[in-house]
């Protein structure tokens, strides 16, 4: 026999059985991101290197070690996407989207990152963002968070999310906390690990969430960024704080939450739960004020988020809420007997004409009523309609209650668009 070929360590195929509860969840979202008036975006999935370089920062974890990059036929350097913001603002520069304009816009798709793959952590994933450009105010802030508290709310999982919260300051700001947070460490480099050392030259700011015990314990004395906040940023942040108080949105601030793209300032936030281990963070995102002129835009002011889809999933499956959720079909047919086979063809076609919210599947390939019947309870089908030879003489179908405990009944097939509907109230 062949050897059979495996999928790409990290790259996951969503089976059929899966496929309903991943339906579900992007229906809810398509809903949440409606309510709000947003608009989908769609994106390609590759984009030119650069883009990912001169917005998500050389010196980041996503740009240094994990992207997916390639030449391709023509020499020139691409890269699968690792995240959306990115190749929305591009889009939204490259159509004419931004300049002067408000948008509030939504995205779904895979990313791709060379990670380390474990639960939570894939090479391929899917992410739904939001972006809004052209918004200075801070409520627009508070909306992107009310937006994702909503989802929390439709999937069942409010009690099971927490929101930290932090702000960035402005580049200014950072720039002179950057200066002292560096001197700071400069004292303590012999008890820093090496990543830290490293950080601590190219990007300081990333040393902050450092998972290391160690130095973690150092920055408990580091001096802080909202130590260096200037008023506008101050009362900027306090009024996200403000509306979010007012819309009865909880929240603690971790002011060690600096988010691994460079790309941020001011506002920044993680929804972080305690049921998925270490891979905690479902959502995450903030203001990214730079970035539009960054790629060749003028001057736009803008907040997003990204939510991993397969956390969410992960965190519905442990906390048992999709366990009802099926994707089996409404109605099978069951033919038995010389003819029934042509007269149930038209029987599930007219259903499909006149009940086309029903899932009607047709049995196909004959066979005796036990294996028919089989293959309808596999179906996990509520209802059999049932064509032998005396239906079929007389012009009618019997329906069988598979699940509930409706006496079974014979009716005519012209009858069937009133009768069956009954059996889905
Ligand atoms: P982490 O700290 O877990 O690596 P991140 O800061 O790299 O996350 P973002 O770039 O902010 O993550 O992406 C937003 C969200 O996308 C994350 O909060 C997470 O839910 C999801 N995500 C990121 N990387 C992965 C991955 N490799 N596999 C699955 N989901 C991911
Ligand atoms: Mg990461």
């Amino acid at each position: 026999m062949a050897k059979k070929i495996q999928a790409i360590r990290g790259m996951n195929d969503t089976l059929p059985e899966q496929t309903p509860v991943w339906q579900k969840l992007e229906s809810l979202i398509r809903q949440t991101v409606s309510s709000y008036g947003y608009s989908e975006i769609r994106m390609p999935i590759v984009e030119s290197t650069h883009l990912f370089k001169r917005s998500i920062g050389e010196v980041t974890d996503i740009v240094e070690k994990e992207m997916y990059t390639f030449e391709d036929r023509n020499g020139d350097s691409l890269t699968l996407r690792p995240e959306g913001t990115a190749s929305c603002v591009r889009a939204g520069n490259e159509h004419g989207l931004l300049y002067n304009q408000e948008r509030r816009m939504w995205y779904i798709g895979p990313m791709f990152r060379h990670e380390r793959p474990q639960k939570g952590r894939y090479r391929q994933f899917h992410q739904v963002g939001i972006e809004t450009f052209g918004i200075a105010s801070a409520d627009i802030d508070a909306e992107v968070i009310l937006l994702s508290a909503r989802l929390w709310k439709a999937l069942g999982i409010q009690d099971h999310v927490e929101l930290q919260l932090n702000s960035l300051g402005s580049n200014e700001e950072r720039n002179a906390y950057k200066a002292k947070l560096v001197e700071f460490l400069q004292l303590h480099e012999d008890k820093l690990d090496d990543d830290s050392k490293r950080r601590m030259l190219t990007n300081p700011l990333r040393v902050l969430d450092s998972k290391n015990e160690a130095v973690q314990a150092i920055l408990e004395d580091a001096p802080k960024l909202s130590d260096y906040f200037g008023d506008e940023t101050a009362a900027h942040f306090a009024k996200v704080q403000a509306y979010l108080d007012a819309a009865g949105i909880k929240y603690v601030i971790n002011e060690r939450i600096v988010r691994g793209l460079d790309y941020y300032n001011r506002t920044v936030f993680e929804w972080v739960t305690s049921s998925l281990g270490s891979q905690g963070t479902i959502c995450a995102g903030g203001r990214y004020d730079g970035l539009v002129e960054q790629l060749g835009g003028k001057a736009t002011p803008a907040v997003g988020f990204a939510m991993g889809l397969e956390r969410i999933i992960l965190m519905l499956e442990t906390l048992e809420l999709n366990d009802d959720v099926k994707g089996d079909v409404d109605i099978y047919s069951i033919l038995v007997g010389e003819g029934t086979d042509i007269a149930g063809f038209k029987a599930s076609e007219l259903i499909r004409d006149q009940l086309p919210h029903l899932k009607m599947m047709h049995h196909c390939g004959a066979g005796n009523f036990k294996k028919q019947m089989k293959r309808a309870d596999k179906s996990g089908a509520s209802v059999a309609l049932i064509i032998g030879e005396s239906e079929l003489e007389s012009g009618c179908v019997t329906i069988k209650d598979l699940h509930g405990n409706s006496e079974q009944q014979t009716v005519a097939i012209d009858s069937l668009v009133k009768v069956l509907p009954t059996y889905f109230a």
